[in-house]
């Protein structure tokens, strides 16, 4: 039997139900994933709560893992038998010991990235990857203010912004985030939020910054906005504070500012969107220049646990989940 953790009614971590579901055999264009590893993201926390709903209820949460393929559909070409995969761009269903899944959004791991490696990082570093190099094309000597930079996507995105030639501000809660941040080349890290512009703009010569990358919303957003130079871009891609609902004549008011609410879904909803964000992220690793920091480990089952720790901001870096 297949075992999943599935939500049937929206809430708190306690309404994450480790249970026996059915597993299907692949139709045509799927394949059938047995997990070897599924990534912990912050979305999953948004379709447990319901601030993102799920197709239907029960639903099983999750958007990412790494395994081998079982069998597969009808048609079928890009993945056989026995091959290494992950995946981050497919509807909900990961948190699950098997899935099928269509197989066009599968992709074949190099042989050099483990398993816990790979669910760790295909969501937050393909997400690095686009905020860095399409929403907003970071150049070299630009500074740009990371939100959240000891997290998932924030420590990736942070190495990858260094990689390119940025100077990276990185922002966090805790004077440990900020060695960890700083460990993985953040040049500035401010801890807490009061003080940022003011920092930014000691840093920049008052210049201001041509682009935030804000992951956390409600709580960040106007501080973030502070941050920018006329004409700037605030990117803002996440809501780990709950989302934002502002008027958009702020913008105006704060300097003819741009304003983008990028998703990863978009960003790789064509094959080869998905394959090149993909073959760009494994070559980063695969020079060295970002690391995957798999700084947490939780059971499936206990996948409660691990959204605790992520909502109370304990984790640092990537988290996986071990079937
Ligand atoms: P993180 O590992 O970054 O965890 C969230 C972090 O947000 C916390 O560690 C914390 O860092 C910070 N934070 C600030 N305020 C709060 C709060 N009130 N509650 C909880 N955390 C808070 O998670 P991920 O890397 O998985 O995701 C980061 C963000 O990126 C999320 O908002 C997610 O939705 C978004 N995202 C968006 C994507 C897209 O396509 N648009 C794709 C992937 C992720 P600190 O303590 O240092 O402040």
């Amino acid at each position: 039997m297949n075992h999943a953790i599935r939500v049937h009614e929206y809430g708190g971590p306690e309404k994450m139900v480790w249970e026996e579901v059915p597993l299907p055999s692949p139709k045509p264009g799927e394949a059938l994933v047995r997990h070897k590893a599924v990534g912990l993201n912050y979305i999953d926390v948004y379709f447990r709560t319901g601030l993102y709903k799920a197709p239907s209820l029960p639903a099983t949460i999750g958007m990412e893992a790494s395994g081998i393929v079982e069998a597969v559909g009808e048609g079928v070409t890009n993945v056989a038998p026995g091959d290494r995969v992950a995946y981050a761009t497919a509807p909900i269903g990961a948190y699950a010991e098997a899935r099928t899944i269509k197989a066009d959004r599968l992709v074949k791991v190099p042989e050099a990235i483990g398993f816990d490696q790979a669910a760790a990082m295909m969501l937050q570093g393909m997400t690095a990857g686009f905020l860095l190099t399409r929403t907003f094309k970071v150049q070299p000597g630009q500074t740009i203010l990371v939100h959240a930079a000891a997290g998932g996507v924030g420590l990736i995105m942070t190495q990858w912004a260094k990689h390119l030639g940025a100077t990276v501000i990185g922002s966090v809660s805790t004077e440990e985030k900020a060695e960890l941040a700083k460990a993985h080349g953040a040049d500035h890290v401010v801890v807490g939020i009061e003080s940022l512009p003011a920092r930014v703009k000691e840093i920049t010569g008052g210049a201001m910054l041509p682009v935030v990358y804000d992951s956390v919303g409600r709580d960040t957003f106007t501080t973030s906005l502070d941050c920018l130079a006329p004409y700037g871009m605030m990117v803002s891609y996440g809501n780990a504070s709950g989302p934002v609902t502002t008027d958009i004549g702020i913008l105006a008011a704060k300097g003819s500012l741009y304003l983008t609410r990028p998703t990863l879904a978009t960003y790789t909803s064509k094959r080869e969107d998905l394959e090149a964000h993909a073959a760009a992220l494994f070559d980063v690793v695969a020079k060295g220049a970002v690391k995957i920091r798999v700084n947490q480990s939780f059971a499936l089952k206990d996948a409660a646990d691990a959204h605790r720790a992520l909502e109370a901001r304990k984790t640092t870096g990537s988290t996986v989940l071990l079937p």
